[in-house]
């Protein structure tokens, strides 16, 4: 093969002949394709020198890019962040956990690349562009120039977003907005504590489960939560219970499903586990003794009855932990309770919902998925997947509209808010409360500040008669570029 070493030629060769073994209709030839992968491999390992049977183990390089079949969120948490430059994941898309995981890590990362194989990227010097999507291997001094402007151009930006961190999130027609930050997804790269953030809306608890090898004990949890509960006592912080399955299974919990995304997932594991739930409840009261900055936030719900029966529970919960409390002569605060609106049946239950809980989270990424029936984790349907397709907009839309008349306090925890075009569209819509990753937030606090609220609402006037994602994009991009902030709008995409 043309421009590519003797090793990475070896690969290619040997890879379209598995192919084109695994294709044939005979069973056996088909189970050939192992054979011939296990010869490649080894004269593969001759011609690098190593030992066919020796794993490729070895410390990572300083600056590496973190190379898989498909990058997980415990991969990603397992990796030695410091030595993280980047991530290219061969399957997977944007929209999944390991995406935002990376993008809370603020690590470039090119999800879903599709028919390259890993060993021609191995060792190689690469050039990664996260916003476009580009993955340039072995580049040439020009490109390298280019992406040296492309890096300086942003610097320069982060300096004048910086500038401004301390400045109140506010537009220029005085519209105030409350801006939260996600956390949880990484604990040691990534600060669930933000000086310039109005709390936590957001603290996805999985990742210390999946982190294990069992679940982690009420006392494990408790001290979790309590160092986070403590770091910022003055402020909300939200708390979302055990949301796992889809994409974020538990190896020591299997669940096999034919269709992951709809099967057992969040509130629903949850209640059919009430000793899990219970648990991870009973040890966020308990973190909470003396403080009483906690919010439990509800996962998945799809029905009201589901929030009925997980209030129950953390009725029995609290009562349990109150003669704890009492016996120590701490006080113990009822947590408010809320759910989050993700599944599109919840859009029709607002006002049933409003009377049993004390707020609302609009899950983006969950509702852009299930709304437009595209599973946010293939790459081969990511370009279906598109928050701001109308339908999506529409119901976000109707959400800020009929939680405003129903008077519960609402917030967009989903990647649309922290996404320059979203923040733009979710003011406009109504909204007061965002929140994103702490990487984002001055970013989103200096939109905010440069644009008009009225402007704004013209914009999403002009887009919800638009038909398609792309026309809306062009259509916001064009906003941001005559406001003054076009500088995002590549950080935009
Ligand atoms: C969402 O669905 O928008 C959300 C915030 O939750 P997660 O991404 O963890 O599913
Ligand atoms: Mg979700």
């Amino acid at each position: 093969k043309k421009g590519w070493d003797a090793p990475t030629s070896l690969k290619m060769v040997i890879e379209s002949f598995i192919r084109q073994f695994q294709s044939m209709n005979d069973a056996y030839m088909r189970e050939r394709a192992v054979d011939i992968e296990d010869m490649g491999n080894r004269v593969l390992a001759n011609i690098i020198g190593i030992s066919a049977n020796e794993p490729i183990s070895r410390e990572p390089h300083e600056q590496t890019i973190l190379i898989a079949e498909e990058v997980t969120a415990v991969m990603l948490a397992e990796f030695p962040s410091e030595k993280l430059v980047g991530i290219i994941s061969i399957r997977g898309s944007n929209n999944s956990h390991a995406a935002i995981m990376a993008r809370a890590m603020g690590v470039p990362a090119v999800m879903g690349l599709d028919n390259v194989p890993i060993a021609m990227l191995r060792d190689k010097e690469i050039l990664l562009d996260g916003y476009t999507g580009d993955v340039i291997v072995s580049p040439n001094g020009t490109i390298r120039h280019e992406f040296d402007q492309l890096i300086l151009e942003e610097k320069l930006l982060s300096e004048r977003i910086h500038s401004e961190d301390t400045l109140p999130a506010v537009t220029k027609d005085n519209c105030t907005m409350s801006l939260l930050v996600n956390s949880g997804l990484s604990l040691e790269t990534e600060v669930s504590t933000n000086p310039y953030s109005d709390g936590v809306g957001l603290f996805r608890t999985e990742i210390p489960f999946m982190m294990r090898q069992r679940f982690p004990t009420e006392q494990e949890q408790v001290e979790l939560y309590k160092g986070l509960l403590e770091s910022e006592p003055n402020k909300q912080f939200t708390m979302r219970t055990l949301d796992v399955g889809g994409d974020k299974p538990l190896a020591y919990f299997p669940i096999v499903e034919e269709n992951p995304f709809l099967g057992w997932r969040g509130i629903r594991l949850t209640l059919d586990h009430p000793e899990i739930f219970l648990v991870q409840i009973r040890a966020m009261l308990r973190a909470s003794f003396d403080l009483d900055n906690l919010n439990i936030m509800l996962p998945m719900i799809t029905s009201v009855s589901e929030v009925s029966e997980a209030k129950r529970l953390i009725r029995q919960a609290f009562n349990e932990v109150e003669e704890e409390a009492e016996e120590k002569g701490v006080r113990l605060t009822m947590p408010k309770i809320g759910v989050m609106l993700e599944v599109p049946a919840v859009l029709y239950q607002l006002p049933q919902l409003a009377k049993i809980v004390d707020f609302f989270s609009v899950g983006s990424n969950d509702l852009t998925q299930y709304l437009l029936a595209v599973d946010r984790n293939n790459a081969r349907v990511a370009g279906l997947y598109d928050s701001y397709h109308p339908a999506v907009l529409s119901a976000l839309h109707s959400i800020a509209k009929t939680s405003g008349f129903l008077q519960v306090p609402v917030t967009v925890c989903g990647e649309l808010a922290g996404e320059p075009g979203g923040v733009v569209l979710l003011v406009a819509m109504g909204y007061r409360k965002l929140s994103m990753n702490t990487h984002n937030l001055l970013k989103v606090k200096w939109i905010i500040r440069n644009i008009y609220q009225n402007e704004a609402e013209q914009l999403l006037a002009k887009v919800v008669t638009l038909n398609n994602p792309g026309d809306v994009r062009s259509e916001v991009n064009l906003f941001l570029e005559t406001t003054g902030l076009g500088g995002l709008v590549r950080a935009g995409n």
